[in-house]
């Protein structure tokens, strides 16, 4: 089935509306979306002033807000454990770390109850669940960079 003028008219009307070149190809019928898209290029109407949403059916519309809306992007609270201790007591310092224990730092580097976190870490990552998250964070707070940097700089010097 050609392009007539009647259907010319009537594809330019439905575009207008803002149904989608499918919706237009049913409603005209014996084209193809592809057909309708091609004339609507060729038309020049391309580029509709009003987005399709805007001008869809009123029921859909309603029935976009009546569904949930997915849970916005929540960070992850991160829970941090308390740090590791031995029989004795002890919390794990640079002395007692291996590679099976998380290597967050905790406290001051310059002081001696300086220690680390000592939990297992995740696999690949030299800290548990809850350090790689705030490890990662894009947020870090300075302190925490600061203090980073101080255990670089202490690591460096032991
Ligand atoms: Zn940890």
């Amino acid at each position: 089935m050609g392009w007539t003028d009647e259907r010319v008219e009537q594809l330019k009307q439905l575009w207008a509306e803002g149904l989608s070149a499918s919706q237009i190809a049913r409603q005209l019928g014996g084209v193809t979306r592809n057909a309708v898209i091609g004339k609507v290029h060729r038309l020049g109407l391309a580029g509709r002033a009003t987005p399709a949403r805007a001008e869809r059916p009123r029921i859909q519309t309603v029935r976009r807000v009546a569904r949930p809306r997915p849970a916005p992007m929540v960070q992850v609270p991160i829970i941090e454990r308390d740090p590791v201790v031995d029989d004795q007591g002890r919390k794990t310092t640079v002395l007692t770390i291996s590679d099976r224990m998380c290597k967050w730092p905790i406290g001051d580097p310059s002081t001696s109850d300086f220690h680390f976190c000592g939990h297992s870490p995740k696999v690949g990552s030299p800290y548990c669940d809850a350090h790689c998250v705030k490890a990662f964070q894009p947020t870090q707070g300075r302190r925490d960079r600061e203090r980073d940097k101080d255990y670089r700089r202490y690591l460096a010097n032991s």
